[in-house]
């Protein structure tokens, strides 16, 4: 099995304060061969603010350190994780465009709430009792996910995390369930894999093992091809955790590879 891990954060993010050479070194010692930094650039910040252009130098300048000193001990990428493109398309494209041949891999997420107060949708004070607002919550997702599959295909290669909103609904105990929003999940998938882009299997550092079976099922019967796998760690602790077995899930749900990117096109591995 080709252990590869390409969601990861350093410094860069804002939600992170780990060098890059600490995540590769966990990422070496977790087994993997390949590993991609994908730091964050929403254009929403968590408070619902248009955010600071992505610091390219500084991303640039570490990767490029980092991939010096590894030699041939493990394949590091260099990703970006894109959030919120449709709120300002032409903004999202210039920072594309900056990320220039080096940019290997595109990941499009939201964690924002967009259009409504376009605050990170982790920063309700709580949807506790609230299912009316995680309903609100998941629809918006979705309206937005529509939005970057069907009219910013350039955005992405693989769409990050789409249950996104469920990780802090289900935490403040609001039982939704991506089977309340089959039909619209399945147009989403139906787009990504028509237009030949992937679905990504976040595991969330292990936490998330749950949610894939139903939606690799989904993606497959949507015609989707690629897909790629992520623990989307934090910290270095977090690196490659439940990598294994979200491979182990994409193969069940009649995989046949997983997908790295190099200058944003797909490579298989054999599972
Ligand atoms: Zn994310
Ligand atoms: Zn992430």
């Amino acid at each position: 099995m080709y252990l590869c891990d390409i969601h990861s954060h350093s410094q860069i993010s804002p939600d992170c304060d780990v060098p890059l050479a600490d995540m590769a070194r966990a990422a070496i010692a977790a087994g993997l061969r390949e590993f991609c930094v994908s730091d964050h650039h929403d254009l929403l910040d968590y408070d619902g603010l248009p955010a600071a252009p992505f610091c390219w130098p500084a991303a640039k300048e570490q990767y490029r350190a980092v991939k010096d000193s590894l030699g041939d001990r493990l394949t590091l990428r260099l990703g970006l994780e894109l959030g919120s493109a449709p709120y300002d398309p032409e903004t999202a494209r210039a920072a594309l465009a900056q990320g220039g041949e080096e940019l290997d891999f595109v990941l499009g997420s939201l964690h924002n709430w967009i259009g409504f107060h376009n605050n990170d949708l982790l920063d309700m004070t709580s949807y506790q009792g609230n299912e009316p607002l995680a309903r609100r919550a998941m629809e918006s997702t979705l309206e937005h996910t529509w939005t970057l599959v069907t009219q910013m295909p350039d955005c992405y290669d693989s769409l990050a995390h789409v249950s996104y909103p469920l990780r802090y609904i289900r935490k403040d105990g609001v039982s939704l369930s991506m089977e309340d929003y089959e039909e619209r999940v399945r147009a989403i998938f139906t787009e990504v894999a028509r237009t030949g882009h992937a679905l990504e299997a976040n595991v969330w550092a292990g936490r998330d093992l749950d949610s894939w079976p139903l939606l690799l099922g989904w993606f497959k019967q949507c015609g989707g091809e690629l897909v790629t796998v992520g623990a989307d760690a934090h910290r270095p602790e977090d690196v490659g955790r439940g990598i294994p077995q979200a491979l182990e899930l994409v193969k069940a749900a009649g995989f046949g590879y997983v997908a790295t990117y190099e200058r944003r096109r797909p490579v298989l591995h054999k599972l």
